[in-house]
């Protein structure tokens, strides 16, 4: 039997865990997402905004094929939570979301990433999906499509509150407010949101970042108020992330658009940690050692020798590496390696006859693989070629010997987000919970390969 740094899957039938088994030998390390935990964290976000009869919707944004966790069964998870609006940058993702069977009986879809010059807003249209428009050339394109289709496009209006990407500024704002005026007017589109992104979480120690902000929603009123005065009021205002859904009720307005809080996550380590906003991380990453053998002191690991065992150790294979999302940044260097920086690797949860204990990647990490040096003898620690090891999960952080997607994104000098989006979809995604969390015709929607 190997040891298992792992939690205990919560396995819902004998097919779950033949889906398990199946998972494993097809490929040496797993995503096991939690959709309770998912659908928790959305019932939780839908609560800080007030509840359901709050006069705030929550949208589950699931970009990114839901920041890595799997576009459909987190979709589901988030409407199971409360969402009654789902979101993605990519158009193409949110006409997957209504091929894959989530109709506008069910939730209202957003889409806000495109040029107005090759878009398939007629189809997007035609599938009842709300579009963003922040460009004259989008607002031209967007009413052609209407006009071809005989049908009004549902638009959000963006505006450039500060952040510098997408939306109208405000010099911008007159011409794009006389067309959208006119094309409201001949029923070619129904103005439905106006909205805007923030560009920092408030983080309580940075006085700049809570100015900007501040800012940022007075930019925001401000457009509001010209967008009544020229006849179109918005009835769906939304500005709010994760970090202000958390943080501040005052910008909540009627719609919310929390993406990393669903998948348990706060935005940025400086506001505390999950447990601080009872959040639950949904991902969990674990792998199966590969080699585990005894080398000397001073023999180089992996490429470039950054990494120089100081004594006598063993050390062990995980089969990850940065065509799986690994970073390379989280690379770990010693004071002897060649480049004589002293950095410790993105942390790995192992279990050892002691009990579990965090190893961190030692030297760089390579295309499909890194290595653990275990400090120790493997026969000694009882840590054996097959184990399963744990990168980040549910847990309070690496120093409870329990890492997070924060720890690795730490070690990565990145964010947690990109931890999650870069992970390939190669390495299986499976789903914990899936049947008490979805109803049967959603289940059914699910790969059933992929539910445990
Ligand atoms: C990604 C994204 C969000 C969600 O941001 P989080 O920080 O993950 O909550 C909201 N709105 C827009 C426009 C986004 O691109």
């Amino acid at each position: 039997m190997s040891m298992n740094a792992a939690p205990e899957i919560a396995f819902s039938s004998e097919q779950g865990k033949a889906n398990y088994e199946a998972a494993r030998r097809q490929y040496p390390a797993q995503a096991i997402v939690d959709l309770k935990a998912m659908r928790d964290n959305m019932r939780h976000l839908v609560a800080t905004v007030g509840g359901p009869q709050s006069g705030t919707a929550v949208m589950g944004v699931v970009k990114a094929d839901a920041y890595g966790h799997g576009l459909l069964p987190s979709a589901l998870a988030a409407l199971a939570g409360g969402a009654t609006w789902l979101g993605t940058a990519q158009s193409h993702e949110a006409l997957l979301l209504r091929q894959l069977g989530i109709g506008p009986d069910r939730c209202h879809i957003l889409t806000w990433v495109y040029n107005g010059t090759a878009v398939p807003f007629d189809e997007l249209i035609d599938n009842d999906i709300d579009v963003s428009v922040g460009s004259l050339a989008g607002i031209d394109a967007i009413a052609a499509a209407a006009r071809k289709l005989g049908k009004a496009a549902r638009v959000h209006v963006k505006v450039d509150s500060g952040f510098g990407r997408n939306g109208f500024t405000p010099e911008g704002f007159d011409a794009a407010l006389a067309k959208l005026v006119q094309l409201a007017q001949e029923g070619v589109i129904e103005v439905i949101g106006q909205w805007s992104h923030l560009a920092v979480a408030d983080s309580p120690d940075v006085p700049e970042f809570v100015e900007s902000t501040e800012r940022q929603i007075a930019n925001f009123n401000a457009f509001t108020d010209r967008m009544k005065q020229a006849g179109i009021a918005p009835s769906i205002r939304h500005l709010a992330n994760t970090a202000a859904t958390l943080d501040r009720p005052e910008i909540h307005f009627e719609l919310t658009r929390p993406g990393i809080g669903l998948y348990g996550y706060e935005p940025d380590p400086a506001m505390g940690t999950p447990n601080t906003y009872k959040l639950k991380p949904a991902m969990r990453l674990q792998a199966q050692l590969g080699t585990v053998k005894d080398v000397e002191a001073g023999h180089g690991i992996s490429y470039g020798r950054t990494y120089l065992t100081p004594q006598n150790t063993s050390t062990a294979i995980v089969p990850l590496g940065y065509a799986d999302g690994i970073h390379r940044s989280a690379s770990g260097f010693d004071m002897e390696g060649a480049k004589h920086v002293d950095k410790p690797g993105g942390p790995v949860r192992v279990m050892t006859k002691q009990g579990p204990h965090i190893y961190h990647v030692s030297g760089r990490v390579c295309m499909d693989q890194f290595i653990l040096d275990l400090h120790g003898s493997a026969a000694e620690l009882g840590i054996a070629e097959g184990d399963t090891v744990e990168l980040f999960g549910p847990g309070r952080g690496e120093e409870y010997g329990e890492p997070t997607a924060d720890d690795w994104a730490r070690a990565a000098d990145t964010i947690s987000y990109e931890i999650f989006t870069c992970l390939r979809n190669r390495i299986p995604r499976l789903y914990e919970h899936a049947p008490e969390v979805l109803a049967p015709e959603d289940l059914a929607k699910l790969d059933p390969k992929s539910i445990l």
